[in-house]
Formats: C-alpha cells, sequence, structure tokens
C-alpha cells in the first residue's frame, strides 16, 4: 500500500480513486486508508520511533518557545502602539490623556518592558542557533512574555477606559487572546519550574 499524507483543505487527486476530489473527500478518504490499515495490521502512519514520541516532541520545545515569545512581544507592541495612538487624540480633563504624567509614564514603561522581552528572545534564539544547551533561556523567555502581554493589554484595555471593554476596540479582542500566551505552549508556573532546576 502505498504510504503518506494529505494535505488537509486543498482540492487534489484522490489516491483511493485517481479523481480530482473536494478536500471533504479527501478527507473522508483519508480516514477510510487510516481504518484500512489499522484492519489489516499495517504500521503505515508511525512517526518516528514508537515509545519515543514525547523525546521528539522535546525537540522542539526550544523553538516553540522562542517563537510563543516573539510572538507575545509583537501583541504588546501592536496593542501599545495603538494604545498610544488613541490616548494622543483622547481628550478628557482639558487635554489629551497623552499629556497626563501618569499615563505617559506607564505607557512608556509597558515600551521598556516590551523592549526587554525582545532582547531576551534574541538572547535565547542566539543560543538556539549556536546549538547550546538554552532550557533555562527559552524557558524564561516563555515565562517573561507570556506574563509580559497579559500586563500591556490590561494597560491597554485601561487607557482605552469604556472603549477598551467594547467588542468593537481591537484592544478589548486582543486581551482576551494574550490570555493564552500562559498557558498554552506551557504554563508559566512549568516554564518557572525549568528555571528554577537550573538555578
Ligand atoms: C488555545 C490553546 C492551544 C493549544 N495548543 C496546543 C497544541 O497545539 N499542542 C499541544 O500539545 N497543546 C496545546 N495546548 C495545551 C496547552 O499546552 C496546555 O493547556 C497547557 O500546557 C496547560 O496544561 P493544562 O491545560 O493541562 O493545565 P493543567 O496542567 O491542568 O494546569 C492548570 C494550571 O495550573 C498551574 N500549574 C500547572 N502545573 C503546575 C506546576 N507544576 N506548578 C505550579 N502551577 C502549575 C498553571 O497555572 C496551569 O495553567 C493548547 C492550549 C490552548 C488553550
Amino acid at each position: 500500500m502505498e504510504t503518506g499524507l494529505y494535505t488537509f483543505g486543498d482540492a487534489g487527486t484522490s489516491r483511493v480513486t485517481g479523481a480530482t476530489v473536494s478536500p471533504e473527500t479527501r478527507l473522508r478518504h483519508l480516514v477510510e486508508e487510516i481504518e484500512l490499515a489499522d484492519q489489516v495490521g499495517l504500521d503505515v502512519f508511525g512517526l518516528g520511533e514508537v515509545n519515543r514520541g514525547f523525546y521528539s516532541v522535546m525537540r522542539n520545545f526550544p523553538n516553540e518557545r522562542i517563537v510563543l515569545g516573539a510572538m507575545a512581544c509583537a501583541e504588546a507592541q501592536s496593542a501599545l502602539d495603538m494604545t498610544v495612538d488613541y490616548v494622543k487624540q483622547r481628550k478628557a480633563f482639558g487635554g489629551v490623556l497623552w499629556d497626563k504624567q501618569a499615563v505617559r509614564q506607564r505607557l512608556a514603561d509597558c515600551q521598556t518592558r516590551i523592549e526587554a522581552g525582545r532582547q531576551l528572545v534574541y538572547h535565547a534564539a542566539s543560543q538556539d542557533a549556536a546549538g547550546h544547551d538554552c532550557v533555562k533561556e527559552v524557558s524564561m523567555v516563555k515565562a517573561y512574555c507570556g506574563e509580559l502581554v497579559n500586563s500591556v493589554l490590561y494597560d491597554c484595555v485601561q487607557f482605552h477606559g469604556g472603549m477598551g471593554y467594547m467588542r468593537e476596540t481591537p484592544v478589548e479582542r486582543m486581551s482576551r487572546d494574550a490570555r493564552v500566551q500562559a498557558i498554552g505552549g506551557g504554563a508559566t508556573e512549568v516554564m518557572l519550574e525549568e528555571v528554577a532546576k537550573r538555578m
């Protein structure tokens, strides 16, 4: 039996019938192919070594944590840019919000922490690219940047005021999406355990 993987979502040639079929039909044929292989006892869909799956997944952890850290910094930067634009035009109490020292200093603090997160991402990525053991560094990236994006989004919503709570503003949606950054790909506490083990 020929083995391989379909690309989900593409129309194309079915390896079952040879005809050009829709994505749905290709998916159905794939399921049928797996069931058939199972029935005849063929191990045609195994990837890597049996019972060593987690070790295969582990090899991708440094890359995953660096990418998620970079994503978190980019989300935070994007929300902060929107917020700076907003407070520079929003008038309240006789001037624009940007004129309030408390507002602009907190946003400057957000910018500083985003830059710190970004530099940590670059540092961990350079260690990984050089082939060094960087579990500690990539775990720091994941823990720090996952919390950073939530803290920055909190301030961004705050300075949008009531508008920041409304579904029509991007920061409202972004503040909900940021939540996963401290959970998915390894929760902050789990990442900090990886750091603690190496201290
Ligand atoms: C949108 C989304 C996409 C995802 N995508 C993928 C994916 O593509 N592939 C994949 O494999 N997984 C994926 N996940 C799963 C994700 O990695 C897990 O949700 C995450 O690792 C947390 O595990 P859990 O949900 O089992 O939480 P639990 O293990 O039940 O932990 C719950 C919470 O308890 C705390 N906690 C857990 N362990 C400890 C500890 N040792 N010390 C202190 N506190 C702790 C943390 O705050 C944690 O968030 C995804 C999750 C989400 C929400």
